[in-house]
């Protein structure tokens, strides 16, 4: 193996576009990005000599797994063929060994018959954007105009459903929909939707993470919320539906890593592009304190030795006091580095710590249960 490549290879876990920076046909009020307010403008998609700059680099180096995360503002507004320009790069550099990976994060309401063809046909993971049933969807995710956009997601998941995408749900959890659980999981249940994810929101933006972060709801609202689901999620047993938070502490309880960047014990390398070239070690960090480097002007592997990033990476390992003796951290690991109460540098805990602590005391019991079984299981194989 040639340790140049391998050295390398271990330096990015992946890479986060934001395709069309932040354009988007939605005026989610809390969007952490996005400030055009639903009106996008001219599309500002990715130079076509960038792409294939960055492609070839990264797929040079990138050995085994090689994950695209293609995010927004809206990513479709990118256009079909931008997408096919993107598989067809990704066909052109990647060699043996490397297993090329496409998941894109959307608000829904553009896909039709050609996009879920396009999703199917080259095994991309879509991942939707969609706050419970009508009357919590719309009560924020609004069009510029102001109208409700639940009928266009959801006739953008009938045409995911009808070309067999593998799709999963993310809600946002905000005032309107903390105490409805139940509700929203009935919801999903009944829609058949078998991957969902759940996250809080906060009110900050990317482009200033050293603000402090105004939370919609409280810590207490979050685990309570969390108690709640885990009942459904739990199935006296049998899990039926994945929720990746539960899912994850799952992973954690039989010693695996969790994927949820959250838990681990450092942030991932995961690289975040805008259409510029301007990189990023998060896409809650993208500033120019935070600036790694531009894919325009400087190599992959220049940004990847960037001071900035090891800088970036040593916020997660700083832990409050409380953590550091917590019978939790195994689980937690401090959460994210941005939800540190004050600036996020400072080695303070995570605002949602109760939530953690609630939800983990309650499902102990039966988690440890399942991972038994889980661990019990896999020895038979
Ligand atoms: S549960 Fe709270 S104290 Fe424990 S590791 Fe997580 S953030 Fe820290
Ligand atoms: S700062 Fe938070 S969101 Fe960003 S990589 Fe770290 S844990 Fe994940």
């Amino acid at each position: 193996m040639d340790k140049f490549r391998l050295h390398y290879s271990r330096q990015i876990a992946g890479v986060m576009w934001k395709t069309v920076s932040e354009a988007c046909n939605l005026a989610c009020d809390y969007c952490y990005y996005s400030r055009c307010k639903g009106r996008p403008g001219k599309i500002n998609r990715i130079r076509d000599d960038l792409l294939e700059k960055f492609i070839r680099e990264y797929l040079e180096i990138k050995i085994g797994y090689a994950p695209f995360y293609w995010q927004g503002g809206e990513p479709l507004l990118a256009g079909l063929e931008f997408f096919q320009q993107v598989v067809d790069l990704q066909k052109r550099y990647s060699g043996p060994g490397t297993y090329v990976v496409n998941a894109i994060q959307t608000n829904g309401t553009l896909i039709d018959a050609q996009w879920a063809e396009f999703f199917k046909t080259h095994n991309f993971l879509v991942g939707v954007s969609l706050d419970g049933p009508k009357e919590i969807h719309d009560e924020r995710r609004l069009t510029g105009s102001g109208k409700g956009s639940y009928q266009m997601v959801m006739r953008g998941v009938e045409y995911l459903k009808k070309a067999g995408v593998n799709f999963n749900i993310l809600t946002v959890i905000h005032e309107k929909n903390v105490d409805k659980g139940k509700e929203i999981m009935r919801f999903f249940l009944e829609e058949n939707f078998t991957h969902v994810q759940f996250i809080p929101c906060m009110d900050f933006t990317s482009q200033n993470p050293g603000r402090p972060t105004k939370y919609a709801i409280s810590p207490e609202q979050y685990g309570k919320f969390l108690c709640e689901i885990f009942d459904i999620w739990y199935n006296n047993g049998n899990p039926k539906i994945s929720i990746r938070f539960f899912d994850n502490m799952l992973a954690a309880y039989v010693n695996q890593i969790p994927e949820m960047c959250q838990l681990q014990k450092t942030c991932p390398k995961l690289l975040v592009l805008e259409p510029d070239g301007k990189a990023y070690p998060c896409d809650f960090y993208m500033n120019e304190d935070y600036l790694l480097g531009n894919m325009y002007e400087t190599s992959l592997i220049e940004i990847l030795e960037s001071p900035k990033w090891k800088d970036f990476l040593s916020l997660k390992p700083a832990l409050s006091k409380d953590c550091q003796t917590c019978e939790f951290i195994h689980l937690c690991n401090g959460g994210c580095p941005r939800n540190r109460v004050g600036s996020g540098n400072a080695a303070e805990k995570e605002y949602f710590c109760k939530s953690y602590k609630q939800i983990f005391r309650y499902s102990q019991e039966k988690m440890t249960k399942l991972a038994m079984r889980v661990m019990g299981e896999a020895q038979k194989v």
